[in-house]
């Protein structure tokens, strides 16, 4: 499959961009995919409504079918056609974060969605994403459309269109190119089925904004847990990861200098995921800043673009500081112990 990509302006309204809109959104309403910025991460979309658009979703990341999708809507009207009904709770939330980086859960409405994007669950995951490329899609589509992660499945998410591009060229009909993500996380996830809302999955909007918005907030279990069942699917698998394994080091930057050298020993090719801060500080063979560490939204914002920088390198084992997990850093280190595939050292 020939893959198409556009450039546009992210000032949707410019006359130039309207006929590459068109073009996308009219894949997108014969059931093609297409992949579209948004302000957390690259997505590939598909008309919700439709079994055959969903199941190439899943075909062209190669992900696990009961591993369900995200519905993007852009505007909240659009929700009653297939959600029971709207807990007050979640109308709070809508009107404080949408658009936004925050997905609800929902009781399903049978008959509109097609069962394959919701993997047969009950409920059902929706969005309405912050960025004015996916907002215009979206809108001239009018349609549902599943939107999860642009990436293959398994590998870290994409924030450039580049990223897209590497994993999914050939494999979608279409990319809608709009410059660089922002966020660089995936969307906070809440459940807001029950009486109390609860973070299945920590992304850009933080435990604390949720708390000041609605009061009592719970975190499923299973996020501190391992060995929990998480309520969210698509947790339990492995993720964001990077070919070379990747080691959190619990410890100061001379702890990670000291395992540095003895892997140089024994003969490997050694990387460290690091922060500006701490740049100068380390001799290794590989070394990516990713973000300042006092401000940790820039961490969020280019740490799948580092993952994804020691793909290019020969490095065999990669090295990486710990953050702190309140705020987005919740989201940061959730991404990151998935990448490491939760091994964690200290001397
Ligand atoms: P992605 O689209 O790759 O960002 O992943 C979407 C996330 O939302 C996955 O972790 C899914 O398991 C989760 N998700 C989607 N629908 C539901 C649902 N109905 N209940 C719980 N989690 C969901
Ligand atoms: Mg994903």
């Amino acid at each position: 499959m020939i893959t198409k990509r556009w450039s546009v302006d992210n000032s949707v309204d410019k006359e130039d961009s309207y006929s590459q809109f068109s073009q996308a959104a009219d894949l997108l309403k014969n059931n093609e995919v297409v992949a579209f910025p948004t302000e957390t991460v690259y997505g590939l979309g598909g008309n919700a409504e439709n079994d055959e658009a969903v199941r190439k979703i899943f075909e062209a990341k190669g992900r696990p079918s009961d591993n369900p999708l995200i519905i993007h809507i852009a505007d909240k009207g659009q929700l009653d056609a297939f959600v029971t009904e709207i807990p007050q709770n979640a109308q709070a939330l809508m009107d404080r974060f949408w658009p936004g980086p925050l997905t609800l859960i929902f009781n399903l409405k049978e008959g509109v969605l097609s069962h394959y994007a919701t993997a047969d669950l009950s409920t059902v995951a929706v969005r309405m994403p912050d960025h004015p490329v996916a907002l215009a899609l979206l809108n001239k589509t009018g349609l549902p459309i599943a939107a999860p992660s642009a990436n293959r499945s398994g590998r870290p998410s994409p924030t450039t269109a580049d990223h897209v591009w590497e994993d999914l060229n050939g494999r979608i009909a279409g990319l809608v190119d709009g410059g660089p993500t922002g966020v660089g996380v995936e969307s906070t996830v809440v459940d807001c089925t029950g009486d109390v809302p609860v973070i299945l999955r920590p992304g850009g909007i933080t435990r604390e904004q949720l708390e000041e918005a609605v009061g009592e907030i719970r975190v499923d279990p299973a996020l501190a847990d391992e060995s929990q069942a998480p309520k969210s699917p698509g947790m339990k698998y492995r993720h964001y990861a990077p070919d070379a394994p990747l080691y959190l080091v619990e410890g100061t930057k001379e702890d990670i200098q000291h395992f540095v050298e003895d892997k140089k020993k024994e003969g490997l090719s050694v990387g460290v995921l690091t922060t500006s801060e701490n740049l100068e500080f380390y001799r290794a063979d590989f070394i990516y800043a990713c973000g300042q560490r006092d401000k940790l939204e820039t961490v969020a914002s280019s740490l799948y673009e580092a993952l994804r920088y020691f793909n290019t390198t020969d490095a065999d084992i990669i090295f990486c500081e710990m953050f702190p997990g309140e705020g987005v850093g919740h989201a940061i280190m959730n991404r990151l112990m998935k990448a490491a595939g939760h091994r964690v050292i200290s001397r």
